[in-house]
Order: C-alpha cells, then structure tokens, then sequence
C-alpha cells in the first residue's frame, strides 16, 4: 500500500486497513502462490493475462481475481485530506465530464452501482476501448478484464471492506471512500 495503515483516517479506519490488507488481501496472495506452484506452465504469465486466457479456472478466477482487484482498490487510495477533488484535472476530468456531465454525475452513478451490488462484489470506473467512460458492477472476486474494459478505479463493497466501522451502513462508507480517490492513479490508468 502506498500509504500507512492509518494513512486514510478518519475516512477508512486503521483497523479495517489492517484486516482487510493483511488477512484478506494476504489470503488471496497465498492461495494464488500456492496454487500457481502446482502450475508451472501459468507462473510467467501476468495477472492480466491469467484473468483474461484463464478465467474459465476457477482458482485462478478465485484468488487471482482476489489480488488484482485488491491491488486496484487498495492503490487507487490516497492519505486521507478534505481535498475530494485533488489531482483531478487535464485529460480525465474532461472525460469524466463529457461521459457523465460532471464530478458529481459520476460521484452519482458510482454510487448507486457500489449500493446496488447484491452480496458481495465491486463497483468500478473503466474506459472501453474507444475511451469512453463506464461505471459497472462485479460479483464476488470477477474482474472487469473479461469484458475486454480497462478498470481505472473500483471499491470493494464486501462486507468486510467497512462492516467494523459502518456496520451495515454500506451508503456511509462509499461517501467516505469518495473522499481518499487517488485521483492521480485513476489518470495514469486511464493513459
Ligand atoms: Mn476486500
């Protein structure tokens, strides 16, 4: 992670970080390695790859899906600030602006996807390959990768993502989540 445990307070607590980046996150990184030793063939291959050319396989649909989506949530945050748009600007925030009218029209769109996700599962941000803008939802630990979308930003909605400090207040977490966008990481991402 690019920050401290507590580099998101008060918005993510520390204690949900550490849990949820050690012990989940962490779980999905060991069975991957330990499933992968008995795959030879797939060790080169980037995650990518693996959940695009081997998606139909369940471990790797599984823990490979676990890793890159949590590589993608935990990275695309930043220390926590009050600032909500900082680093949002040039080419993304055009786009964001022709594809969804405004900030707050995205913020809106995001919203009401990472609510909706039924269970558990991740709303994102991805561009299609013309550039254009989408937000979609995913279930459980599936990836935006096998609809051919280039993921630039996602929030993990599962339970154990805010349930120690939000309990079963999903709407308050998504609001404080919007709030540590790493706004510079979805640019880069988004090329
Ligand atoms: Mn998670």
């Amino acid at each position: 992670m690019p920050y401290p445990y507590n580099g998101l307070e008060p918005f993510i607590d520390e204690r949900t970080m550490r849990i949820h980046h050690d012990k989940h996150y962490g779980t999905y990184v060991d069975n991957l390695n330990k499933y992968l030793e008995t795959k030879p063939e797939l060790q080169e291959l980037t995650l990518e790859e693996l959940l695009t050319k081997h998606v139909a396989d369940t471990e790797i649909r599984h823990n490979a899906g676990g890793v890159y989506n949590h590589q993608n949530y935990f990275g695309g945050m930043r220390l926590g600030t009050s600032q909500i748009a900082i680093g949002l600007s040039g080419k993304l925030l055009q786009t964001i602006t022709r594809d969804f009218g405004s900030i707050q029209g995205l913020k809106e769109q995001f919203f009401k996807s990472a609510s909706e996700v039924f269970g558990s599962g991740y709303a994102w941000l991805c561009a299609f390959s013309n550039g254009r803008l989408c937000v979609i939802t995913t279930a459980n630990q599936d990836t935006p990768l096998v609809l051919g979308l280039k993921p630039l930003l996602c929030i993990d909605v599962w339970e154990h993502a805010y349930y120690l400090k939000h309990q079963n207040m999903r709407a308050e977490y998504i609001d404080a989540f919007w709030n540590v966008i790493n706004w510079v990481r979805v640019s880069e991402r988004l090329g």
